[in-house]
């Protein structure tokens, strides 16, 4: 049977650690599709292009080579901090609101599991719209002041200083953007299960997704 978990909520959630320990205890490929929408939104800017413009982005995204793995490859080219970088974040969810963007990025994660037969995917409507089948769906969610703190952490890793409150504001606006576009909106599936990781540890949600998975694996036969 194939397996495919779906792991969606908003940034600072606690994804991507999630969707990597599941990945791992399972011997899956996890693909991060925000890593995909972020490297369209650096083309695009490279590009000179207008974000809003809904037929250039989506042209740019039929275009480009995009390789999401250890490292993201825009044609070749590393991106994997520029992609992370402010210019990058200010313009991402305006680009992937349009539904053009998305439909060339949902075929490309379709694919990205048929060829692995399975994966863990981690974004904001893959148990929604991209694998409405999935064998396990969360939706993770956690309090704003521990989501700003733990994008505070990831961003000073990445060597950028920014204030906590700056990081609270950006959250809150794409939180708005990405739950209020008609395209996809940020969603928990009617049968995704919300877990809420204020103050759990990531183990503790990683062996509760594992352990859904393989019940799901057992009662599959
Ligand atoms: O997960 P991350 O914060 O890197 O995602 C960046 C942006 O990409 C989100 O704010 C959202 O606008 C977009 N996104 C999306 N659909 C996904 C994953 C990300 O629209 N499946």
């Amino acid at each position: 049977m194939s397996i495919v978990v779906a792991i969606d909520g908003p940034s600072g959630s606690g994804k991507s650690t999630v969707a990597r320990g599941v990945a791992d205890a399972l011997g899956l490929d996890v693909l991060d599709t925000g890593a995909m929408y972020r490297a369209i939104t650096q083309a695009v800017l490279a590009r000179g292009a207008d974000p809003h413009d809904a037929a250039a982005c989506a042209q740019i995204a039929r275009e480009v080579a995009v390789d999401v793995g250890e490292r993201v490859l825009l044609d070749g080219i590393d991106v994997t901090s520029a992609i992370r970088g402010p210019e990058v974040t200010g313009a991402v969810s305006t680009v992937s609101a349009h539904s053009e963007v998305r439909s060339v990025l949902v075929d490309r994660q379709r694919a990205w599991v048929d060829q692995r037969g399975g994966g863990v995917v981690e974004g904001r409507d893959i148990g929604t719209v991209v694998f409405p089948q999935a064998t396990v769906k969360v939706f993770l969610t956690a309090s704003g002041d521990e989501r700003a703190r733990r994008r505070q952490r990831d961003e000073q890793e990445a060597q950028r200083e920014v204030e906590v409150d700056e990081v609270r504001d950006d959250l809150a606006r794409r939180d708005h953007l990405d739950s209020s576009r008609e395209a996809s909106p940020l969603r928990a599936a009617p049968d995704a299960e919300s877990i809420d990781t204020t103050g759990r540890s990531a183990t503790e949600v990683i062996d509760h997704v594992v352990q859904r998975v393989r019940a799901a694996v057992a009662e599959a036969g």
